[in-house]
Order: C-alpha cells, then sequence, then structure tokens
C-alpha cells in the first residue's frame, strides 16, 4: 500500500496472468498485489523482500504516476492449496448432510459467489444446475496422506 496520492483510477487493474494487480481507494492510497512471501508457521505470513522490490519495480512500470510513492505498508497471507491446486465442493464422503467448499487457494473471492450458487442449489432444490464432480471430494480418495 502506497501513501495517498492523487486519484488517477477507479477500476482495479492488472496484468493476466501476469503477477501484479493495483487498484486506488478513495483516499488516493494504491493497493499493489502480487508475488509470493514465506511462511512463519502453518497460519502467518509474511511478505517477501524480493517480491516487494519486484512489485514496485513492475508497479512503475505499468502505473507510472507510482514514480518515487512511498510504500506505507505491506502484508501476506496463507493461500491453502490441494494437490491438485483445485476445490473440493459438494457432498462430504462420509457424513451425511455435510456439504464441503474449501481448498479455494488463490482464487476464492472470483468463483465464491457462484461456489455459494451452486451449494444454494443444492440445499434447495437437490443437485445443482452445473456438474460439481470433478470437484468431488472421492477424487483423493486413492491419495495415500504421509
Ligand atoms: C494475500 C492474499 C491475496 C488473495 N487475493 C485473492 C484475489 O485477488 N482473488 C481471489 O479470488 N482470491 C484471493 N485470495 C484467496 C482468497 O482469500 C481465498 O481463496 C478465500 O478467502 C478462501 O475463502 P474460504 O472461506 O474458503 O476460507 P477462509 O477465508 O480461509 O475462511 C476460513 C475460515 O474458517 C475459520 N476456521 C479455520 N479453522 C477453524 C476451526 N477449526 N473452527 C472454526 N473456524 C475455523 C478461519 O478462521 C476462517 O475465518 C487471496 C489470498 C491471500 C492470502
Amino acid at each position: 500500500v502506497t501513501e495517498p496520492l492523487p486519484l488517477v483510477m477507479d477500476a482495479s487493474t492488472g496484468v493476466e496472468g501476469g503477477g501484479i494487480y493495483a487498484r486506488q481507494v478513495a483516499r488516493g492510497n494504491c493497493v499493489l498485489g502480487g508475488g509470493q512471501g514465506f511462511a512463519l508457521d502453518n497460519a502467518r505470513a509474511r511478505p517477501g523482500q524480493n517480491a516487494v522490490v519486484d512489485i514496485l519495480r513492475q508497479a512503475v512500470e505499468l502505473y507510472p504516476f507510482l514514480e518515487g510513492a512511498q510504500a506505507i505498508r505491506t502484508w501476506s497471507g496463507t493461500e491453502g492449496y490441494l494437490p491438485d491446486r483445485q476445490p473440493v465442493i459438494g457432498h462430504s464422503s462420509t457424513q451425511p448432510g455435510l456439504l464441503h467448499a474449501f481448498g479455494f487457494a488463490g482464487a476464492g473471492f472470483q468463483i465464491g459467489p457462484a461456489v455459494g450458487q451452486a451449494l444454494t442449489e443444492i440445499i434447495c432444490c437437490g443437485a445443482s444446475k452445473t456438474s460439481l464432480d470433478a470437484f468431488s471430494i472421492t477424487r483423493f480418495h486413492s491419495i495415500s496422506v504421509a
């Protein structure tokens, strides 16, 4: 997050596949995202210094108004990935009436609304209009956990 700057953009922007995105809040601070941090333990993470420097370098190329801007804080978080990097969505294979929706990794905000819709259809109508077979927890039944 940069110091407050004159307002330049009112949309969230980013480079698809490019690992950087940015938006400006009403107060003018520019919130930039991308890169990878490092885990302190299973629940906590810190931004990587190289990643922060890299994002700031890329940011100035993409958003010239950021030249000379001060970064005032950074943060990171933990993304939970399953072996195939896809979420588990649908019925538990062991507990009747339990529905799963977890393992969204780095895309939970994006697909959360659609997942909520699908789960609502299961609860209210007995099945979702969109097939959730690919996300079944049973796909891991043959994987042994060390
Ligand atoms: C830095 C960062 C940037 C991200 N950027 C994006 C992005 O731009 N776009 C995007 O789509 N996604 C993004 N994500 C991913 C997104 O945040 C997650 O996919 C999403 O939050 C997952 O939602 P969830 O509800 O499944 O899990 P969570 O948000 O992790 O919620 C799980 C909840 O369960 C609680 N909990 C855990 N264990 C227990 C327990 N035993 N008992 C009771 N409660 C428990 C936790 O406290 C937590 O509140 C980002 C993630 C990070 C870390």
